[in-house]
């Protein structure tokens, strides 16, 4: 996947401010944020969205949900609440299509999303 631009963050061929990394798993921050605290999740192996992740079936979806809890943690937001988004499909507005968790907080969130 050499054309990923998540794939180049994993690989640390373009910069990123890494919050939290595990051995399957990196998380940074978004480069435009949408919360105080608005930090991508991903998996280190590549899958382009939700569905490919879930379809693996090898316990990483698992480890992306735990480290976006443990950023929500490490952030100060998961006591207070916060949200974990996959946008899946352009028509939910995925644009990177390696998949990548938001994790959103620090503000109150609406309800329904725009
Ligand atoms: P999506 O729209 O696919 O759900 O989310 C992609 C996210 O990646 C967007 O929120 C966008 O701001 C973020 N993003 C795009 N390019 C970069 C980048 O080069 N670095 C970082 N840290 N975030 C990026
Ligand atoms: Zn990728």
């Amino acid at each position: 996947m050499s054309e990923c631009l998540f794939c180049k963050i994993v690989a640390k061929e373009i910069p990123a401010e890494i919050v939290h990394e595990t051995g399957r798993t990196l998380a940074f921050r978004d480069i435009n944020p949408q919360a105080p605290t608005h930090v991508l999740v991903v998996p280190k192996q590549h899958h382009a969205d939700a569905a490919a992740l879930a379809k693996a079936d090898d316990g990483l979806a698992d480890d992306v949900l735990k480290t976006a809890h443990d950023v929500a943690v490490q952030e100060g937001v998961a006591e207070e609440g916060y949200r974990i988004v996959f946008n899946t499909g352009p028509g939910a507005g995925q644009t990177v299509f390696h998949v990548h968790a938001h994790v959103l907080g620090g503000r109150s969130l609406t309800w329904p999303p725009g």
